[in-house]
């Protein structure tokens, strides 16, 4: 199986290829030409396996380079029941509301507590393992932009893996204070990370612009190193979401929630529109998904894209209680894009240089046909998004984080409307422990207390549940990086952090 580029079908590349490099020299993204399809009957098959079973299955399909042996010792080392916290990485958590029923697939067992593990455990191994087969010797260096939780996952996932150095660049006033913090204690001796005076848009335009120019890149090159990507840009990170699909419907098959065959809805906090898109590529393969709702904050721009066909990132940016999606240059749509368009490489450049020139663009009247019989967009507010934490906490005793709260709100909006009950799977991503004092605040009445770990230990006693252990060692962790820069100082930072500047 082979991958384009979405701005160039010419561009052709195998998956170690499109993993090793992130992003195509154009700028475009890496799609696969074609899917695996599964039949009912193969779905079934997976029912009877684990997590790592399935992972192994729907990956190895996908990265035809790989040895099953790789693919194996990947996933093996991944999802370890001691880094997800049990056997299953992601359970799912069953609520009914009335007539709604809602699977609450917890995606945020993992080592920094946020849905970004799941792909950011195993993308190391595949990218190591990449860069042998494609450029054996050269030194990857990871760039990364995040908006809070991919950066600590990017850093946790590659600590002190041998050949690659990560960089990490986050918005300095756009994170909560447990990422902040998350990112400035991390360990290991190939790691840093910068803040930068801007917001995250301003981050992965940054990092985008350093991936593609070319001066830079023949620095890197003079030194033996390259460039490579751990944002959801990159394939390596998609793919390991799209198998969670999967295996959350398989678990809902044999725990008796639906039958093999039924079909479900999908609803997912949508920032990068990663996450979302992974469950788009599951239906493709044959996963019977009847809709996909799209949950934004404040920051709708999908929203009016989805209800519209306009994307127009003019408009004013929110900072929120849900930082990790405080976006509004959604990078994945280009791969919809693409898709719905039937790979019109030439269509999809044109909208994107509309976007980078002018900022906005209007699909054709037949994508957005598509994207109405697929998707339906809604979003959130921060009033609503902390009224929706208490209700569920107080009527269903179920605790979630801020972008869970969003998807939940959305997805009741989607019920009201359409009237449409099918069971849906409801993407949680974070622990409510990172988002502490907007959890805490919308499920106690009593006075804050002011310290970030005050807030964290206040809400474990006020709710009787659990500090995933990482977060709670990060209270006496010693904080090694208080860097912040310009955006415009990002290349010269990049150069001088590999001390090739
Ligand atoms: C990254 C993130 C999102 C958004 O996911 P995308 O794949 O970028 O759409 C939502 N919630 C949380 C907690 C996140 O970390």
């Amino acid at each position: 199986m082979k991958y384009n580029s979405t701005r160039n079908k010419n561009a052709v590349v195998s998956a170690s290829q499109a993993i090793a490099q992130g992003i195509s020299e154009e700028g475009g993204l890496f799609v696969p030409q074609d899917l695996p399809k599964y039949s009912l009957e193969e779905i079934g098959a997976m029912t009877k396996t684990d997590y790592r079973g399935r992972a192994k299955k729907i990956m190895g399909d996908f990265l035809e380079d790989f040895t099953a042996d790789e693919i194996s010792e990947s996933v093996d080392a991944a999802y370890t029941a001691e880094k997800f916290g049990g056997e299953n990485p992601c359970p799912i958590s069953y609520i009914e509301s009335g007539n709604k029923k809602m699977s609450l697939l917890e995606l945020w067992h993992g080592p920094t507590s946020a849905f970004k593990d799941m792909a950011l455990q195993i993308l190391p191994h595949l990218l190591t393992k990449s860069l042998k087969k494609t450029c054996d010797g050269k030194q990857a260096v990871i760039l990364v932009a995040t908006s809070g939780d991919t950066g600590k996952a990017a850093l946790e996932g590659f600590k002190d893996v041998d050949g690659t150095k990560i960089m990490v660049f986050y918005p300095e006033n756009g994170v909560s204070p447990m990422q902040k913090r998350q990112m400035a204690t991390q360990q290991g001796g190939n790691v840093s990370v910068v803040a930068i005076k801007g917001n995250f848009d301003d981050a992965q335009t940054g990092v985008k612009k350093i991936f593609t120019n070319k001066e830079i890149k023949d620095k890197l090159a003079e030194n033996n190193m390259l460039f490579s990507s751990a944002n959801s840009i990159n394939w390596g990170r998609l793919l390991p979401q799209i198998v969670y699909y999967f295996s959350a419907y398989c678990d809902m098959v044999s725990e008796g929630k639906i039958k093999l065959g039924d079909e479900i809805n999908v609803c997912v906090p949508t920032g990068n529109f990663g996450n979302i898109l992974a469950s788009f590529y599951a239906m493709n393969m044959g996963l019977p998904i009847r809709k996909f709702i799209c949950a934004s904050n404040a920051n709708n721009v999908l929203t009016d894209f989805i209800r519209t066909g306009t994307y127009d990132k003019k408009r004013h940016f929110y900072t929120t209680i849900s930082p990790s999606m405080d976006i509004l240059v959604s990078s994945n749509l280009e791969r919809l894009l693409y898709h719905l368009t039937d790979g019109n490489d030439a269509a999809v450049a044109s909208m994107m240089k509309s976007l980078s020139e002018d900022g906005v663009y209007t699909v054709s009247g037949d994508i957005k046909t598509k994207l109405d019989k697929y998707f339906w967009g809604g979003c959130c507010d921060d009033e609503n998004t902390k009224k929706t934490i208490s209700r569920l906490y107080k009527e269903e005793n179920y605790l979630c984080d801020t972008h869970t709260a969003v998807a939940v709100n959305v997805y009741e909006q989607y019920a009201c409307e359409t009237g449409d009950l099918t069971p849906t799977v409801i993407a949680s991503t974070a622990s409510p422990y990172k988002f502490a004092k907007a959890v805490l605040s919308s499920v106690s009445d009593n006075a804050l207390p002011d310290d970030e770990f005050a807030m964290v230990d206040a809400l474990s006693a006020e709710t009787k549940t659990e500090v995933p252990a990482p977060l709670a060692a990060l209270k006496n962790a010693k904080e090694r990086f208080d860097l912040s820069c310009e955006v415009e100082e990002m290349p010269q930072t990049v150069l001088g952090g590999l001390k090739i500047g």
